[in-house]
């Protein structure tokens, strides 16, 4: 099920690549399986996959030491502060730091854990007061700040759109958040690169990638509804 639930999202990819005149190769899959049991997960990699993503420290630390080394961990959900030391020494990219003070708490944990951590700003494109991230006329100063923190590097941007039945009505959001991704790469600031786009889920990735996204985070997609009543 898992499988061939990954087959059609991979054909839908390439069909979106297709569209949009891209390659494969520029579209990362994170199979984002948060609330699903380890069985799942090694189900996906079996088929390959190597990108996971998790909203809660505990349990992608847990997974990640359950599970093969050769995993890349993908942190997407609001990261608390006095949980960073838990994910600094593995963590393969954090897409959601919306603030000064994350990044600050990150730049500090990843040189106790003598690395590098990348990361991605989140900017609340659509203004919904339910989500977090920052707004685009903030993104700016935060890039600039966080560019001085010497063990911390931001590699582009997040969004979560909002949830919508017609994926078409996120186009316009994905396009502003690509067109802002090209203004600050223009921008030439130093330690900072913008090669990274995360947006689109199991709703709108097909439109997220004709958009430009680099990475498209896909749960429901690949590993069916999650049940969060089932968890502890
Ligand atoms: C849960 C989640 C996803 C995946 O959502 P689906 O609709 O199940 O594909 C993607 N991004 C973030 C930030 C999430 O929290």
């Amino acid at each position: 099920m898992i499988s061939e639930n990954l087959k059609d999202v991979e054909a839908n990819i390439c069909k979106a690549c297709e569209k949009s005149g891209r390659n494969r190769e520029e579209v990362t899959l994170i199979a984002v399986s948060k609330t699903k049991p380890n069985e799942d997960l090694i189900e996906a990699y079996n088929c390959g996959i190597r990108e996971f993503g998790e909203n809660k420290v505990q349990e992608m630390t847990g997974k990640s030491e359950a599970l093969p080394k050769d995993i890349h961990w993908h942190m997407i959900g609001h990261l608390q502060r006095n949980k960073v030391k838990y994910l600094a020494p593995y963590v393969s990219l954090i897409h959601s730091v919306d603030s000064i003070r994350l990044a600050e708490e990150i730049n500090k944990q990843a040189q106790k854990a003598s690395r590098v951590i990348p990361i991605l700003i989140e900017v609340n494109i659509a203004h919904e007061e339910s989500k977090f991230g920052i707004n685009e006329n903030e993104v700016y100063e935060m890039v600039n700040t966080i560019s001085k923190m010497p063990n911390v590097q931001i590699k582009g941007l997040m969004t979560i759109a909002p949830y919508v039945v017609d994926a078409e009505e996120n186009r316009s959001f994905f396009h502003k958040i690509k067109q802002l991704s090209v203004d600050i790469a223009s921008k030439n600031i130093d330690n900072v690169d913008m090669n990274i786009l995360s947006m689109g889920m199991t709703g709108d990735y097909m439109v997220a990638i004709e958009e430009g996204a680099t990475m498209v985070r896909v749960g429901t997609g690949i590993f069916g509804e999650r049940d969060y009543g089932k968890k502890e």
